[in-house]
């Protein structure tokens, strides 16, 4: 009985457009899970329909013909308190449509691997707190019992890095880098969103610079270009304007054309609408020229990321990274090579499959984290536990932390940023703040990230609410508040009153999310569902 009560480790990547899930054997064998159509790759879309709901790439065409039952994008939402549109007729928080793909991938995996113990979910580097505590949500609301959240790029780049040392001689020097050093930069353009981050690999820690991103900027813009000029053409040809909403059709067919491209030099594009049939040809060149502008915002963001890009006190340009890995299946395009290779001056590495590779770095995450943790269910082999216990991986925080205050002369509202953006973490500075009356027993101070210096420009996390504090503290009685980046990027809160020498109760109380009511009720709801 090799395996015993072991439950499995996996990571998943709950992609803007496709989502993916792998497995970590007790060996340190890493293996993507497919999806009961027998697909590694499951389309982050759901059709609902009453109390049965279908997700995956069924999913994804049904929405050419009943478009208000189609849930996609719903990543672009988190964070927010709706899903931006109803389905089947129902408003849905972008949690329980999350849930309802994991719980998908979770029911279809656990028809081959052990009942899952631990997941890491991955998330873009750029998400803020409320979108990253959104994602824990979708887990707990799916039913996952423990899970962990890691940065998408950080994912790829342990995937890289470790995929394939692990089960042999635990040195994560490979003949790429022989000396088990390399400074690499991740690109990864996906579906909806592109990120790029600096990383550094050092003896068995794994060091991220810097980060940058955009959320809206994806393949799906490259497919909407093929969309707007299929209505272009056809306005001239035919004189008709084909309404918005008959244009999801032709954007599934628009990403067929996309795809095409990626292989052959010129691919058709069919619409068909009224009684006009449209049937032309697409170019490469054409294709790349109408997307030129989309391209260059890509190098802008990964030129910033390299220039922000410092390791211990020396700053860094291109010349010092010896990869450039493509992550996302967008990178597939040969205009994102063809530039990244112009801008950078080295070849782009695109060994790593870069639909599964963020999967599959958060699955030996969740080993490292098991290796480190207590539950004895959740063990690899003793050999491979060794070298996992040692793997330190290093994020930074994508946004800087800050509070809002009166600026002390004019006593206008402006930003004091606490932690910087691209600090190592976890990082946590402390700020003390005086009782503006005598026997106050509460502090409100208003949390945001971002860096504009307007409060009102950056995004409201919350307010911190210390209270319990000992009554009769005199007017003016200091209280210092520690807010801290923790490890995976979420923001957390401690308090001590100064004058007691004491820790107070403190907490974020956030604008946006869910409680534990909420959680459990969207939990009962998910569970009502019948998912295939
Ligand atoms: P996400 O992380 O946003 O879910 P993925 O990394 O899975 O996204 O990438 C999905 C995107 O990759 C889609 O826009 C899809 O059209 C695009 N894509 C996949 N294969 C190709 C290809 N061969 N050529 C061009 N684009 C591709
Ligand atoms: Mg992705």
């Amino acid at each position: 009985m090799a395996n015993g009560g072991r439950r499995s480790l996996v990571g998943i990547d709950l992609g803007t457009t496709q989502s993916v899930i792998a497995h970590l054997d007790a060996t340190g064998i890493v293996s993507t899970i497919p999806n009961r159509e027998g697909d590694m790759l499951t389309a982050s879309a759901i059709y609902l329909d009453g109390n049965q709901a279908l997700v995956g790439n069924a999913a994804k065409q049904a929405a050419s013909h009943t478009p208000d039952k189609v849930a996609t994008f719903i990543k672009r939402d988190m964070g927010r308190a709706l899903y931006s549109r109803a389905v089947d007729g129902r408003q849905f928080r972008p949690e329980t449509l999350s849930a309802i793909i994991l719980r998908k991938l979770k029911q279809d995996a656990e028809r081959r691997i052990p009942p899952i113990g631990k997941a890491v979910i991955t998330v873009p580097a750029y998400f803020d707190d409320a979108r990253r505590k959104a994602t824990e949500d979708a887990a707990r609301i799916a039913g996952f019992d423990s899970i962990e959240i890691i940065n998408e790029p950080t994912a790829a780049a342990i995937a890289y890095c470790l995929e394939g040392q692990l089960s042999r001689d635990g040195s994560v020097a490979s003949p790429d880098f022989p000396d088990g050093k390399l400074t690499a930069l991740v690109y990864d353009l996906g579906g909806g969103t592109f990120d790029v981050t600096a990383i550094r690999l050092e003896s068995k820690r794994i060091d991220t610079l810097a980060t940058d991103g955009a959320v809206k900027l994806g393949g799906k813009d490259w497919d909407d270009r093929i969309v707007q000029y299929v209505v272009r053409q056809f306005a001239e040809r035919y004189g008709v304007k084909i309404p918005e909403d008959r244009q999801q059709a032709i954007a599934n067919h628009a990403e067929s054309t996309k795809k095409l491209l990626t292989d052959l030099p010129s691919a058709p594009v069919e619409c068909f609408y009224q009684d006009h049939a449209l049937r032309l040809t697409l170019t490469r060149a054409e294709f790349e020229e109408m997307t030129r502008d989309l391209i260059v915002q890509t190098d802008v963001i990964t030129n910033s990321v390299v220039s922000k890009s410092v390791f211990q006190g020396q700053q860094l340009g291109w010349k010092d990274f010896n990869r450039v890995l493509l992550v996302g299946g967008s990178t597939r395009m040969p205009m994102v090579k063809k530039t990244l290779q112009q801008i950078s001056g080295k070849e782009p590495d695109d060994s790593p499959d870069p639909d599964q590779v963020v999967a599959r770095g958060a699955a030996i995450f969740a080993a490292i984290k098991a290796a480190r943790g207590i539950e004895s269910d959740l063990t690899v082999e003793d050999s491979l536990q060794q070298e996992l216990q040692d793997i330190d991986v290093i994020d930074v925080n994508a946004h800087s932390l800050g509070i809002a205050v009166k600026h002390p002369k004019t006593k206008e509202p402006m930003t004091a940023v606490l932690i910087p953006k691209n600090r190592q973490l976890p990082f946590a500075m402390s700020k003390v703040f005086h009782l503006t009356e005598q026997g106050a027993t509460a502090v409100r101070v208003q949390v945001l990230e971002g860096e504009a210096p307007d409060p009102f420009s950056n995004i409201l996390l919350g307010e911190v609410r210390v209270t319990g504090l000992p009554p009769n503290l005199p007017k003016r009685a200091p209280v210092q508040v520690r807010l801290a980046y923790n490890p995976n990027g979420r923001v957390s809160v401690m308090a001590l009153d100064m004058t007691g020498g004491r820790f107070a109760h403190a907490e974020i109380e956030r604008k946006s999310g869910l409680t534990d009511a909420d959680i459990e009720r969207e939990a009962e709801f998910v569970r009502s569902l019948k998912i295939q």
